[in-house]
């Protein structure tokens, strides 16, 4: 992975951003440990000042299953476009535990984080899952290091299932004990993008959306706006909903697989 790379392009677009606005000039000289300048440090988050690294790889990602409800049940954490990349520690810390829960998460492994949450008061808990490699299996890791790969392991397409709770536990988890992954990311140089999901709200409820990430059920907010929202909207009304497939979008709008690369790479700078 070029993570120092991609690290010091994000740092660079920092300091161009910074230099914007007075406020954030000034905050701009508290640096993490990590040595990010972080001019958008939240007092009100308790999280913040905890430093979290980022379980991936460079500062733009994409969310392709928010955290909360969603049809059919509460989606503990986030899932991440990921597909066969490295996976880093988020914190320092301790492995609980790298195994295998086959068709409920596939090959995971268990963060116990350093940082004591300030409500329960226990060690925080960061899971990932759905690996295809477990590089560190027990003992301590240090933030930012490598763990694993991620993968598809649990009959899932590829991606990165990261969830944090706070109830010192990884197993029998609820919608209590979960926090939102994105809360420990407030600094501006981590930044989400969503993918459109193909059902609208008033699907949701007669529609069961799948653990799995599907591709094909997914529109990148990239070709959206390439076509533009109105085209994109008329076409799905046209056709028959199952044949409301990313596949049949690229086709009928003449998007190849190279162009959808590079729509992505300037819509992501990535
Ligand atoms: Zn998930």
């Amino acid at each position: 992975m070029k993570k120092t790379l991609l690290l010091a392009s994000s740092v660079a677009l920092l300091f161009t951003g910074a230099l914007q606005t007075t406020a954030l000039a000034v905050n701009a000289s508290s640096e993490s440990h990590s040595g990010f300048v972080n001019p958008q440090f939240d007092p009100s988050n308790p999280y913040s000042n905890f430093w979290w690294g980022f379980p991936l790889a460079g500062s733009q990602h994409t969310i392709t299953s928010d955290y909360g409800n969603r049809p059919g049940e509460f989606h503990k954490g986030i899932d991440l476009r990921a597909k066969f990349i490295n996976v880093y520690a988020a914190q320092n810390g301790t492995i609980l535990g790298a195994g295998n829960w086959g068709s409920n998460g596939g090959l995971y492994i268990i963060l116990q984080t350093d940082n004591t949450d300030p409500d329960s008061g226990k060690k925080i808990i960061a899971r990932y899952l759905h690996l295809s490699e477990q590089n560190v299996k027990s003992g301590r890791v240090t933030k930012d290091q490598i763990i694993g790969v991620s993968g598809n392991s649990g009959g899932v397409d590829p991606h990165l299932h990261f969830d944090v709770n706070n109830a010192g536990k990884y197993t029998g988890l609820t919608q209590a004990d979960m926090i939102d992954p994105k809360i420990f990311y407030p600094y501006p140089r981590i930044t989400f993008t969503y993918l459109n999901a193909l059902f609208s709200a008033e699907d949701v409820g007669t529609y069961e959306v799948d653990e799995d990430e599907n591709d094909e059920l997914f529109f990148d907010n990239a070709l959206i706006d390439f076509v533009g929202r109105d085209k994109f909207e008329n076409w799905k009304k046209t056709i028959e909903k199952d044949e409301v497939k990313l596949s049949n979008f690229k086709e009928y709008f003449e998007i190849s697989n190279e162009k959808e690369r590079e729509l992505k790479l300037n819509y992501y700078g990535i």
